[in-house]
């Protein structure tokens, strides 16, 4: 059976390492005993070496929030792909629209995703309308996000790639996206995929819902959305409304 993704992106939380760890051990607890959910999660990068070291047997893994496009070299403040793989992180969620607000384009994107690729870091391309209109425009800059973000991976890289759709408008909102509208999308993704690079690429691509998505919410957008995966912001590093979602998901 294919396992059902949820990466939870902690954001900018919690303050402490302490807290970090709290967090970390509650989810592996339940997470290890999953049957249908493989579980990826993105702590800040200062947390990162330490939840990676206090790792007993575990399914989980661990992404970072973000992963630069150079390998090494004189670019302050940024971390490559390559350090990651060395510390044992596994995934790296590129092109989140909190960073896209603050000048990340899709040209820089691309060089990520294609890096994250190259050396083995499974990349999570986040992408995501600001809007909508009933002229549906969203549908065509979704189209030119998908082809912007992937213009520098070859068609031999693709089947390592995860991609989440995340609407703008329903990130840290107070309601997700109907579950149908996002079986629309999901399916209009893959078929932007499959033009691209084959049918059976498109079609394998996970596509993973973000946006508003808790414990109340998930089981609907599972069952009506038809998504492979989920990525959960805020309700990721709230250990209760997590874990009750992980089970909740589990039994479908
Ligand atoms: C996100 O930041 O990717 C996200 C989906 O946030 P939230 O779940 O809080 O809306």
């Amino acid at each position: 059976m294919k396992k059902r993704i949820i990466i939870g992106n902690w954001k900018m939380n919690p303050r402490t390492l302490e807290e970090a760890k709290n967090i970390y051990k509650s989810t592996k607890t339940v997470a290890d005993k999953l049957k249908s959910v493989s579980v990826v999660m993105c702590p800040p990068f200062v947390y990162t070496s330490t939840l990676l070291n206090s790792r007993t047997e575990t399914t989980v893994k661990i992404g970072s929030q973000d992963a630069y496009f150079e390998e090494q070299g004189s670019y302050t403040g940024e971390i490559s792909p390559v350090m990651l793989k060395d510390l044992g992180v596994e995934y790296a969620i590129i092109g989140h629209s909190e960073r896209r607000s603050k000048g990340e384009t899709d040209e820089m994107i691309s060089k990520k995703v294609a890096l994250c690729l190259e050396v083995g870091i499974i990349p999570i391309l986040c992408i995501g309308e600001k809007v909508r209109d009933e002229g549906g425009s969203h549908l065509d800059f979704i189209k030119d996000q998908v082809k912007n973000s992937l213009n520098k991976v070859p068609k031999k890289n693709i089947s390592k790639l995860i991609i989440a759709y995340e609407p703008i408008w329903a990130i840290g909102a107070k309601e997700a996206m109907m579950p149908e509208s996002i079986y629309e999308m999901s399916l209009f993704i893959k078929k932007v995929l499959s033009d691209m690079y084959g049918h059976d690429e498109g079609i394998s691509t996970p596509i993973l819902y973000g946006g508003s998505v808790n414990f109340r919410n998930a089981l609907d957008i599972f069952n009506k959305g038809k998504i492979d995966g989920l990525l959960v912001g805020r309700e990721s590093v709230n250990i209760t409304g997590f874990v009750e979602l992980l089970k909740t998901v589990d039994t479908i």
